[in-house]
């Protein structure tokens, strides 16, 4: 069927016209001949196909099979079938094809059972013997009132379907923000705390997190209405690529609202955040704008600090008020009692992670001493951090901080480059000079860390027979299978690798055995105070050393500050040594005064 109609400007239908599939254009309206007696269908067919295309049944069985396959404008049948009278069969094509209309052929003698055709749905009746004239008539009349029918169906279809549609958009209204199509402050609240139902029921946790853009009212006032929109459509499909399936992100005017439902932890919380603002880094081009977005975010987290949906955001807003009021560009967990630890806490962490996107560490070396010449033949890199207005700050204090945030993924590829890019400048003044790197758990545990580690060496053309890992027996105690085939991957390279701190830890030795190392580095704890003269207290290192060298380890001391110490080490065949007595850490420029 095709069916156009024509719309005035208001939108509202004026104009049906309309065509069936049976009588396109192309195609004359179909028609079908039911009659026991052959010459009737032959005669009535030959009459009719100048303007419709007839088919013929001499049965209603007949009928009803050709009707299965196809559809007719018209059925022109005998009101006395062998296998079905009339009445019945008007019914039954009224009933499976409403828009077929039935006109009867009846005699004189049946024409009570034509009128009860008619009741029962057939359109009209012929009379036989046939009147040319009237025939004629009859089926054009039949053939208008199909096309009536056909037009009225598919109008009432298309007010359906617009009643439907209509239906649909208010209620898209009624649920989501017409400029950016985000879900409403209503629509997220009725996820919340479905959310927060399933949660309570499975015990898991969801985080409620509010966003605002710091520069929002800037923007709008600055650009206008139809600019600033446009920025806060960037804002949120850069917003909503940083999403995972299932999380929730909303508007609520000047603010938005993410829901995460599958979180175990709440530094899960702190990625997502992290990760919009990253995709904000690039600045939103508007003709000859850019726009920098920055947000400010508050966090609430069910159960920890909320019972319900209302409690949940509204604590988020409280958390993102003071997030604000520090400044903005923040991010704060609400929480009822921020004690000061706690706030310190973060604040550092917040000034760690500006810290890594300002560049303000520096990598220095310490040297490393080849015991038996007393020559430098290396360096162990130590990060700092520069922290304007306090100055050094020693990893001692940030290192940890950085391994529980994550943020030591970034910090310890930081200096990984570093570290190898000095190697390599170092390669071709001083040769076989070797670069020690520490390593924390996080690292080694990262996913294709050997890969990136092997990609940057390649980037930096560092000799990886040079390099040397330090790392601790805990990282190494805590999964050593694991740990044992991330090292022999490592090795494999051609990386050396030395346990750090050695015997503040598990200290068992029997487990070195078992892991692919190439040396010891003995924590400075046990070299403080020790000496050639009294050796009483060096019973320890004389174990270790001998142990070590039957392992063909080699061993490194750590924290040597006096000519004693050094004595001692020489004596018990230490191999390496490094401490103050030789240099402390420093930038690399300072190394051009030892290598003469
Ligand atoms: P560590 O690996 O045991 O590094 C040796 C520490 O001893 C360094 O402290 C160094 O400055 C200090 N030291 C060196 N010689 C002497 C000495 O003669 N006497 C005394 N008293 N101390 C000496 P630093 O630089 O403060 O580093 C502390 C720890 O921070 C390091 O201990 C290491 O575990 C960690 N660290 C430093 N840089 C990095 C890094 O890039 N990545 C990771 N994951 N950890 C690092
Ligand atoms: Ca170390
Ligand atoms: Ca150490």
């Amino acid at each position: 069927m095709f069916f156009d109609y024509q719309r005035n400007q208001e939108g509202s239908i004026t104009d049906f016209s309309y065509t069936s599939a049976e009588e396109t254009p192309n195609r004359k309206p179909r028609l079908l001949v039911i009659d026991d007696e052959e010459s009737v269908c032959n005669f009535l067919s030959d009459f009719l196909s100048k303007e419709y295309e007839c088919l013929t049944a001499t049965s209603a069985d007949e009928a009803f099979k050709i009707l299965e396959e196809e559809k007719f404008a018209i059925i022109l049948s005998d009101i006395n079938l062998p296998d079905k009278n009339g009445i019945e069969l008007a019914r039954k094509i009224k009933e499976e094809t409403p828009d077929t209309v039935v006109v009867m052929i009846s005699g004189k003698a049946d024409l009570e059972s034509a009128i009860n055709a008619i009741r029962a749905g057939a359109f009209d009746y012929i009379q036989k013997p046939f009147d040319l004239d009237n025939l004629e008539v009859s089926i054009k009349r039949a053939l208008e009132h199909h096309l009536s029918l056909v037009g009225k169906r598919k109008y009432e279809e298309h007010l359906k379907r617009l009643i439907e549609q209509r239906t649909e958009e208010a209620d898209h209204f009624l649920w989501y923000d017409t400029l950016t199509d985000l879900p409403n402050r209503f629509l997220f609240e009725d996820r919340l705390t479905q959310a927060i139902e399933q949660a309570r029921y499975n015990k898991t946790i969801i985080a409620t997190v509010l966003i605002s853009i710091n520069q929002l009212k800037r923007v709008y006032s600055i650009l206008g209405t139809k600019h600033g929109d446009a920025v806060l459509r960037e804002f949120v499909s850069r917003v909503k690529k940083c999403l995972s399936p299932g999380e929730t992100l909303a508007r609520f005017d000047d603010e938005f609202a993410i829901l995460m439902v599958t979180i175990d932890r709440e530094q899960q919380v702190i990625e997502l955040i992290e990760e919009i603002k990253s995709a904000l880094r690039k600045p939103i081009k508007l003709y000859d704008e850019e726009i920098l977005l920055t947000i400010s975010a508050g966090i609430s987290i069910f159960p920890n600090d909320c019972r319900n949906a209302q409690e949940a955001l509204k604590n988020a807003s409280i958390a993102l008020e003071k997030a604000k009021e520090e400044g903005g560009d923040n991010w704060l967990f609400f929480t009822s009692d921020l004690t000061e630890k706690s706030l310190n806490r973060l604040k550092m962490e917040m000034d760690l992670r500006r810290a890594i996107e300002s560049d303000e560490f520096e990598l220095h070396f310490q040297p490393k001493v080849d015991i038996s010449t007393g020559k430098i033949i290396g360096a162990e890199a130590l990060i700092r951090w520069n922290k304007p207005k306090v100055g050094m700050i020693s990893p001692a204090d940030f290192i940890p901080l950085a391994e529980e945030t994550g943020l030591i993924i970034p910090l310890g590829n930081w200096v990984l480059r570093k570290a190898f890019t000095q190697c390599r400048l170092w390669m071709d003044k001083k040769k076989g000079f070797t670069v020690g790197v520490n390593l924390s758990a996080h690292q080694l545990r990262e996913k294709n860390f050997v890969e990136k580690v092997n990609q940057l060496i390649n980037e930096t053309g560092v000799d990886p027979n040079l390099l040397e890992f330090e790392v601790t027996e805990t990282i190494l105690l805590k999964d050593p299978k694991e740990s044992a085939t991330i090292l022999s991957e490592l090795r494999e390279l051609g990386i050396k690798i030395l346990i750090d701190d050695f015997g503040t830890g598990y200290s068992s030795l029997s487990y070195l055995k078992s892991l692919p190392l190439d040396g010891l580095k003995i924590d400075k704890s046990f070299i403080q105070g020790i000496s050639a003269k009294d050796q009483g207290g060096a019973e320890f290192i004389v174990a270790i050393v001998t142990l070590a060298h039957t392992l063909r380890l080699k061993v490194v001391a750590e924290g040597v500050e006096r000519e004693e110490e050094l004595n001692l080490l020489r004596l018990v065949r230490c191999d390496e040594a490094q401490g103050f007595l030789f240099g402390k850490p420093m930038l690399p420029e300072m190394f051009a005064n030892f290598w003469s």
